[in-house]
């Protein structure tokens, strides 16, 4: 295949841009990474790694790393405010399906910082921070990106570009590509504190889904922290939700404590169910969040993004080697957008759905099919082969 720049661009550097960098780079590819940031920023989305992620990131030392940096979670609750545990789900029930049975608990910013350090030690990798992309245009034989620095606009040029500029980026609106889907009306909160929440309620396991028709939660363990998530009440402005009284009447809500909570990491996000119309305008394709994006509620956003980096990039490097024909590239959108559609967004709809229900009698029922899935070993397996996305990376073909 004719080169004329000889190089891949990747706009953003968030996990999925930096995995993908990572990827390319690691098999010779030239790599040019544009981030808008001047360097790592603490994020508090993701934390959750699901087995087949793992398994696939091990050959790029991206799973050792994280196990390293991050929690083991072997075991998975669903529970309701009132009544307690109602479904416990142990992982190693898919010890014949993967090699990491367990969730993996490792804020996604660490995952990031490793890949940095990794592509420094990459010849030929250019990590630009403080490059905000702005102009994106793609033409028979290349892009070409305008970004702006801190010292003015500069115009650079690639074979291919990878958007993985996030939920509003810049890349897809500039390709005028459609993000159709819905926004949710409420907020979501996250709230780490270092109250060890097992030490008072030896129950709870390291990843706990909690129904309510009021004020619903995910709570998570990290290492060093306990996370909470849950809805922020629609009559309250963000800027309110995020003061440390609403945080702590929050966390008071969740288990009563003579003692205030001490909050350590707090955040409110807007949460969306969107996919993009298309994954590609000829040689300019999007991955992670630039492509879709879903709420938190299964731990499936990052997952999928990651997903998409590996399948992308397996076929860019072919295609770069001269081991495949370019129609190779076809089979992204091909393989990946119907998983982004039927499995990722699907499944996590339907878990807010769960964990909010207000109708009594469909809570009643919501509560008794959990406890019936996880009492009958079939189903409970059959349950988590789609609640880790094996099942969703089998379909696409990622998996054997
Ligand atoms: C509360 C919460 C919890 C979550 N928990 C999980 C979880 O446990 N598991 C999971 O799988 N997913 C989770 N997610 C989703 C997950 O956080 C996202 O899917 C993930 O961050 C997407 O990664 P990304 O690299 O595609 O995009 P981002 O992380 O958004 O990164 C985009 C990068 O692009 C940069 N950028 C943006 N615009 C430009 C530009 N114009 N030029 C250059 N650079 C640019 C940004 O600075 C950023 O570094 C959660 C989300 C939320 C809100």
């Amino acid at each position: 295949m004719a080169r004329k720049h000889d190089r891949v661009l990747i706009v953003g550097a968030g996990p999925v841009g930096a995995i993908a960098a990572l990827l390319l780079a690691r098999a010779g590819i030239p790599v040019t990474v544009l981030e808008r940031e001047k360097g790592i920023v603490p994020d508090y989305r993701a934390s959750t790694f699901h087995p087949p992620t793992l398994d696939l990131l091990e050959a790029c030392g991206a799973t050792d790393a994280m196990v390293r940096m991050g929690l083991i979670a072997p075991v998975m609750q669903y529970r309701d405010r009132r009544e307690g545990r109602i479904a416990e789900f142990d992982l190693s029930l898919l010890k014949d399906d993967t090699r990491h049975p367990y969730r993996l608990q490792c804020e996604q910013f660490k995952l990031v910082g490793w890949a940095y350090e990794e592509l420094r030690k990459i010849p030929g990798v250019q990590l630009c921070f403080g490059h905000e992309v702005s102009d994106v245009a793609v033409t028979e034989d290349g892009v070409q990106v305008t970004a702006m620095t801190g010292a003015g606009p500069v115009s650079l040029g690639g074979d291919f570009l990878i958007g993985t500029d996030g939920g509003r980026s810049t890349v897809r609106k500039t390709l005028g590509i459609a993000f159709d889907g819905f926004t949710y009306p409420e907020h979501f909160l996250v709230a780490g504190t270092r109250f060890d929440f097992k030490s008072a309620m030896p129950d709870i396991c390291s990843v706990n889904y909690t129904a309510d028709p009021v004020e619903w939660y995910l709570l998570l363990e990290i290492p060093d922290m306990w996370r909470i998530v849950t809805p922020v009440d629609l009559g309250r402005e963000p800027d309110e939700a995020v003061q440390e009284k609403q945080i702590q009447a929050s966390l008071q809500n969740l288990l009563p404590r003579a003692e205030p909570y001490e909050i350590v990491v707090k955040a409110i996000y807007r949460v969306s169910q969107r996919v993009a119309g298309s994954y590609r305008r000829g040689r300019a394709f999007l991955a992670g969040d630039a492509a879709h994006i879903n709420n938190p509620l299964g731990g499936m956003g990052l997952n999928g993004g990651l997903h998409d980096a590996l399948n992308l990039t397996d076929r860019l490097i072919r295609v770069w080697h001269g081991a495949a024909e370019v129609s190779l590239l076809d089979g992204y959108e091909a393989q990946r957008k119907p998983e982004a559609v039927n499995a990722i967004n699907a499944i996590t709809a339907r878990n807010k759905k769960l964990l909010e229900e207000r109708d009594p009698q469909v809570r009643r029922r919501n509560l008794a099919e959990w406890r019936r899935i996880a009492a009958d070993r079939s189903l409970a397996y059959e349950h988590l082969l789609q609640t880790s996305m094996i099942a969703s990376l089998r379909r696409s073909g990622m998996l054997g």
